[in-house]
């Protein structure tokens, strides 16, 4: 989380986007770009949960749409509690979010 607001805890900026945000970034039309490693880990992680789960290749990483699953949501993403089911071992995108002040998102820097 490179440019989240000043003062702002990881835990308070996770109630933000749990509670008030719901989750935003994590459906909608969006992508997320998963290393080989990453991809194993979805891969590893949908089966366990018996999730479906679409990756498509591109150049040497892999893209999940938001739109090929289930409510148009991250298939790591719980739609009842808004939580992700794979919160410490997420990709680094996620991790990383927001990596730029992001108009509209309430953790991140202006
Ligand atoms: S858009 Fe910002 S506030 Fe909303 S869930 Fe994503 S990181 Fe949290
Ligand atoms: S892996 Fe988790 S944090 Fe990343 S988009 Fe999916 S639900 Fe959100």
């Amino acid at each position: 989380m490179g440019y989240i607001k000043d003062g702002l805890t990881p835990e308070a900026a996770s109630s933000i986007c749990i509670d008030r945000c719901r989750a935003q970034c994590c459906r909608g039309p969006l992508l997320l770009s998963l290393s080989e490693e990453e991809k194993l880990t979805f891969d590893r992680k949908a089966n366990d949960m018996n999730r479906p789960l679409r990756t498509i290749p591109f150049a040497r990483s892999w893209i999940v749409k938001f739109e090929d699953h289930q409510g148009d949501c991250c298939p790591m993403l719980d739609m009842e509690s808004m939580k992700c089911l794979i919160y410490d071992d997420r990709p680094i995108q996620c991790k990383e979010f927001p990596s730029r002040p992001i108009k509209g998102c309430e953790i991140s820097c202006d």
